[in-house]
C-alpha cells in the first residue's frame, strides 16, 4: 500500500509540474512575453550600409530591380559609385505591387504585413530615432474562425489575443510595402534601371564579369550582385560561368519556395469575419477581410493560398473557373453569401508561376543555418547574392530583403580584389 501511495505521489507531482509549465507558456504567451516581432528588433544591426560612405572605384551591375535590388542601389547611387540595374520585367519592385482599382484604398498585391516591429521601417529608409512617420494598422483580429472543409469554429477570443502577443503585426493604413519602397528607396534609383532585360548568363572566369540577357545584350561590371528569387536560381535561368560549386547548388535547391496565389474579390456586403483559417496539409490557405481598419466603404475578401493546395486550383483551367471555385468554397462556408454579393471585380496575382518569380515567400528560420551561410558565400569576390533569403539578421519578407541588399552591397564594397 505504501508503495502504491508513493507513486501516486510522484504521478501527482509530475503532472502538477506539467500542468504550472503549460500555464506559465500560455501566460508568457499571454503576456506578450514570446513577442516575435520584439525579439526581430533585437536582431536588427546598429548600423547599415546606409549609415557607412565607400569609395569603391569599380562598376557593379545588380540584376532584380526587387527590394533587396533597389536597397542595395540606394547605397550605391549615395556614394555615386558607377552602376546599373538589370530587370527582367517591366516594372520594378518584384513581389511588391499595388492595386488601385478594386477598392477605394490601395490593395497589396504582393506583400501586406510588417511583420517586424514598426520601428524597422526607419532602420530601413535610415532614418534616426524612435518616431515612425507611416500611419499603421495594428493587426489584432478580434474575429476570426476556422475551417476544415467541413466545420466553421469562430475561434475563442484568448486565442486571437495570444496570437496578437505572439506575432504583433501591422500593415500600412493608407499605403501599401509598395508605397513604402518606392518613396524611400526606389525614387533615387529607378533611372539606373534597363527593363525587359532578363539576365540569362553571368561569367565571372576573368577579371572583369560578364552578363548576357535574353536579348543578346552584353555588360561589363568588376562585380555582380545576383538579387533574383531562389525560385528562379532553382530554374537555373541564369547560366553561372564557371558552375557553382556542388555545396552551393545544393544549397540553393535545399530552401522552400512554396508556390501561391493571392486574390482579392469584391462583394456588396461584408459577410466574413477578419480571417478564416482553412486547414492544409502543408503551406497556408485563408480568407482575410483586407480592408482591415482601412476607413474603407470597400468590402474586400482577400485569400492567400501556398503550398500543395495551391495545386488544386492551378488544375483549373482559368482565372474564371478559380473565382467560381472560391465563391463555391465560400457559399458553403457562410449559407451561399458570397455569390449573392459577389459583384463581379476581382484581382489575382498568381506568382507561383510568374516567370522571374517562381513562388511566395521562404523562411529563413525554417533553414539549415549552414545552408544559409553557404548561400550568403560570393562566387570568387565578383558575384554577390541578396534577397529575403539571404538577411543575415532573421527579419522576415520585405524587411529581410532590403536589409540583406544593403549587409551584401556593404560585402561587395569592403572585400578586396
Ligand atoms: C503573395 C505574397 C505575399 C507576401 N506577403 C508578405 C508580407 O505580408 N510581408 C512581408 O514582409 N513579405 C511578404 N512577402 C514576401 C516579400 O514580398 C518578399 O520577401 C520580398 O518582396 C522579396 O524581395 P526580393 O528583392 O528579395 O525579391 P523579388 O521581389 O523576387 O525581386 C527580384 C527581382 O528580380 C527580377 N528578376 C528575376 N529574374 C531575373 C533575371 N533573370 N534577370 C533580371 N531580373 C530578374 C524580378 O523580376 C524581380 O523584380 C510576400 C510575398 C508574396 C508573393
Amino acid at each position: 500500500m505504501q508503495v502504491v501511495s508513493n507513486d501516486n505521489d510522484y504521478f501527482m507531482k509530475l503532472y502538477n509540474t506539467l500542468l504550472v509549465l503549460v500555464l506559465s507558456a500560455i501566460a508568457l504567451c499571454l503576456s506578450g512575453c514570446f513577442k516575435w516581432a520584439a525579439r526581430a528588433k533585437d536582431k536588427l544591426p546598429q548600423e547599415t550600409a546606409l549609415d557607412k560612405t565607400y569609395s569603391y572605384k569599380g562598376k557593379v551591375i545588380i540584376i532584380g530591380a526587387g527590394a533587396s535590388g533597389l536597397a542595395a542601389a540606394k547605397v550605391l547611387e549615395q556614394n555615386n559609385i558607377e552602376y546599373i540595374i538589370l530587370e527582367a520585367t517591366d516594372r520594378y519592385g518584384g513581389r511588391l505591387k499595388k492595386d488601385t482599382t478594386l477598392a477605394d484604398f490601395p490593395i497589396d498585391v504582393g506583400a501586406e504585413w510588417i511583420h517586424s516591429a514598426p520601428i524597422t521601417l526607419n532602420k530601413l529608409k535610415g532614418k534616426k530615432g524612435d518616431e515612425i512617420d507611416e500611419e499603421l494598422i495594428p493587426y489584432y483580429t478580434e474575429n476570426t474562425a476556422s475551417w476544415d472543409g467541413e466545420n466553421y469554429k469562430v475561434n475563442p477570443s484568448w486565442q486571437n489575443k495570444a496570437m496578437y502577443n505572439f506575432l504583433p503585426e501591422s500593415k500600412f493604413k493608407n499605403s501599401t510595402w509598395y508605397d513604402f519602397v518606392n518613396e524611400n528607396i526606389a525614387k533615387t534609383v529607378k533611372h539606373k534601371i534597363k527593363f525587359n532585360a532578363p539576365v540569362t548568363e553571368i561569367n565571372y572566369t576573368d577579371n572583369t564579369v560578364i552578363v548576357k540577357t535574353e536579348n543578346g545584350d552584353s555588360y561589363e561590371a568588376d562585380k555582380v550582385i545576383v538579387t533574383v528569387s531562389i525560385g528562379v536560381l532553382k530554374s537555373k535561368k541564369i547560366n553561372f560561368i564557371p558552375e557553382m560549386g556542388e555545396k552551393k547548388k545544393k544549397a540553393i535547391e535545399s530552401i522552400t519556395f512554396h508556390q501561391g496565389f493571392k486574390v482579392a474579390m469584391k462583394f456588396s456586403e461584408k459577410f466574413y469575419p477578419d480571417f478564416v483559417n482553412c486547414k492544409v496539409k502543408s503551406g497556408e490557405k485563408g480568407f482575410y477581410d483586407i480592408a482591415f481598419k482601412k476607413n474603407s466603404q470597400t468590402n474586400i475578401l482577400g485569400f492567400l493560398c501556398t503550398g500543395i493546395e495551391t495545386q488544386k486550383y492551378y488544375d483549373l483551367n482559368s482565372e474564371q473557373e478559380i473565382i467560381s471555385t472560391l465563391l463555391q468554397e465560400l457559399d458553403e462556408i457562410f449559407d451561399g453569401k458570397a455569390t449573392a454579393t459577389y459583384t463581379g471585380d476581382y484581382i489575382l496575382e498568381n506568382w507561383g508561376q510568374n516567370e522571374f518569380i517562381q513562388g511566395t515567400w521562404t523562411q529563413a528560420i525554417q533553414e539549415k543555418k549552414t545552408h544559409l551561410k553557404i548561400l550568403n558565400q560570393s562566387l570568387d569576390n565578383k558575384v554577390y547574392f541578396a534577397g529575403e533569403i539571404y538577411d543575415p539578421y532573421q527579419q522576415m519578407g520585405v524587411p529581410g530583403a532590403i536589409l540583406s541588399g544593403y549587409y551584401s552591397i556593404d560585402r561587395l564594397l569592403s572585400d578586396e580584389k
